[in-house]
């Protein structure tokens, strides 16, 4: 499925318990991937967190925002996280929200890209974990054609065709998927 999709609340928060794995050199979430709000300032593809310094960190961290900046911790870096240090998101190019939200008591993992698409071997994995472990996914890409980072997203699922296509439905009438 590759509608249009406003991913706006896609950040809001995140439940996981950070595990011992760190951060740095990964700044993934501050740069704009992740369409969130910091201090009232609209971050979004193209346009990362002007507290954010790439690959060195947050240039307010002791007083960063408790939301999102302090509460969210990405999949990768959630206690007893099932993805393998090579799908930390600055070197495999995808953040994992893992349970996003529920689709017929399935959990459901969403991956976006750090980048305008995510790798093939990192979306490999995730769609053969989500198999394995029945899970579904959703994850989004960049326009192809457009040479600017979108705020808009496409959106894809993978998964039993009734998953795929009540995604489609959603994400064509501008249904947010996860609120
Ligand atoms: S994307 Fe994950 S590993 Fe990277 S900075 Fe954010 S929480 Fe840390
Ligand atoms: S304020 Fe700091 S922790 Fe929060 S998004 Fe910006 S750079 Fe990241």
């Amino acid at each position: 499925m590759n509608s249009q999709h406003n991913t706006r609340a896609l950040l809001r928060r995140s439940d996981g318990k950070a595990s011992t794995r760190q951060c740095l050199p990964c700044t993934a979430c501050c740069e704009g991937w992740l369409r969130i709000e910091v201090n009232n300032e609209e971050i979004y593809p193209g346009n990362g967190c002007s507290n954010c310094e790439v690959g060195k960190g947050c240039r307010i961290y002791e007083k960063r925002p408790v939301d999102p900046c302090r509460s969210f911790v990405c999949g990768w870096r959630e206690e007893n996280s099932p993805l393998p240090d090579w799908l930390m998101p600055n070197n495999a190019k995808v953040i994992v929200l893992p349970n996003k939200f529920n689709w017929q008591g399935n959990p459901v993992d969403v991956a976006v890209p750090v980048g305008k698409r995510i790798p093939p071997r990192a979306l490999r994995w995730l769609t053969e974990y989500a198999l394995k472990n029945q899970r579904l996914l959703v994850y989004l890409e960049q326009e192809i054609t457009s040479v600017e980072l979108e705020k808009k997203q496409l959106v894809f699922a993978y998964g039993p065709s009734l998953f795929r296509q009540e995604i489609e439905v959603k994400v064509r009438e501008g249904t947010s998927l996860w609120l």
